[in-house]
């Protein structure tokens, strides 16, 4: 559907047979102008259809009355007048089937208020007036503002639902802007067929805050936030462009070194612990006063899926928790 006024418009959807509200009499030609007046101003119509034979052969609108009469003062003389005399002739008239477009044009073109409807084979049929024309109008225009509200709002649905299904193809982690766990799943897989493939060793260190729980609880989750948001950017400056850092999960970031072997990780691992630490973001409730990171390391020595060198590095991690937090253990290949 389009919007305006031109040949191709909305306006051209509604015939004007759909329009017509007004009731309107009518009168032959040679009725008494007397009585035609009475009529006009005892049923309050502004004007009359002058027919004959079921056709319309003019209209006396009030306009037609008023002409009348100033020329009635000049002419004292006029006693008896009939209808046919006063009457607009011949009457503008659109047929049933043309359209609110049409009889916009034509109102404007002869500068009328009232258009006779005749029917195809040209009889009667009843009367559309400028202010029917107005209505219609209008409501095409509310009809189609609320066809754009709807389908704007389908719109925005399908969009918000779009940006759901991206989100979740997403290989980003929202909150932390690094890697996701997915992101990590597609590239530990390239890293370790190729691996196997070239024999080429790979290392991979999984972090994790110490007491982070206690964080959240004595500063607030948002702070929490905030703390995650300073680790995971001091991790990603510190590390080479061919590592790469993911979020492993909540508080848990995997850093994998491909082309590194054990001790090249460990080197890297401690020196992040470190760049950590020194950031000194006050924790009161760990034994270290600021937030710490331990982690755990582990190569990809002739492990056959990346799922057990992350395990091998997860059990490596949970001993350096309890070893005493802020430091890096690796785990041996059996
Ligand atoms: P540990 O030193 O043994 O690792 O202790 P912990 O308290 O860090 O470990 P635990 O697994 O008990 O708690 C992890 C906490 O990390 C709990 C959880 O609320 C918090 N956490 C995980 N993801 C987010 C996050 O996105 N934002 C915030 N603020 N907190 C998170
Ligand atoms: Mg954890
Ligand atoms: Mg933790």
């Amino acid at each position: 559907m389009k919007i305006g006024t031109g040949g191709d418009s909305i306006v051209n959807d509604l015939q004007i047979g759909q329009l017509m509200t007004a009731v309107v009499s009518c009168v032959p030609p040679d009725a008494d102008l007397a009585s035609v007046s009475r009529m006009m101003r005892d049923r309050r119509f502004s004007c009359l259809v002058v027919e004959e034979a079921k056709r319309p052969l003019g209209i006396i609108t009030e306009r037609d009355l008023v002409r009348y009469m100033a020329d009635a003062f000049d002419d004292r003389e006029r006693r008896s007048v009939i209808a046919a005399q006063v009457m607009s002739t011949p009457p503008v008239t659109v047929k049933e089937s043309d359209t609110l477009y049409d009889a916009m044009v034509i109102t404007r073109a002869h500068g009328i208020r009232h258009l006779l409807v005749v029917t195809d084979a040209g009889k009667f049929a009843g009367l559309v007036t400028q202010s029917d024309i107005t209505k219609a109008y209008f409501k095409l225009f509310e009809d189609l503002r609320g066809a754009i509200e709807r389908s704007m709002n389908e719109r925005t649905q399908e969009l918000l639902a779009a940006n759901e299904r991206l989100k979740a193809l997403s290989l980003e982690d929202p909150l932390l802007n690094v890697g996701n766990r997915r992101a990590m799943e597609v590239d530990l897989g390239h890293t370790h067929a190729a691996a196997l493939r070239y024999k080429r060793p790979y290392s991979v260190t999984l972090f994790d805050i110490d007491c982070f729980k206690l964080y959240n609880d004595h500063y607030g989750h948002l702070a929490g936030d905030n703390a995650l948001k300073l680790v995971a950017e001091t991790l990603n400056r510190s590390i080479r462009a061919t590592d790469r850092l993911y979020r492993y999960g909540g508080e848990e970031f995997l850093v994998l070194c491909p082309e590194t072997p054990l001790e090249g990780a460990l080197t890297l691992a401690n020196r992040l612990i470190e760049s950590v630490r020194k950031k000194g973001l006050d924790h009161c409730k760990s034994p270290h006063s600021v937030v710490t990171l331990s982690g755990g390391a582990a190569n990809v020595g002739d492990h056959s899926s990346w799922t057990e060198v992350v395990g091998l590095a997860d059990k490596a991690l949970y001993e350096a928790k309890n070893k005493g937090r802020n430091q890096v253990t690796f785990a041996l290949n059996d």
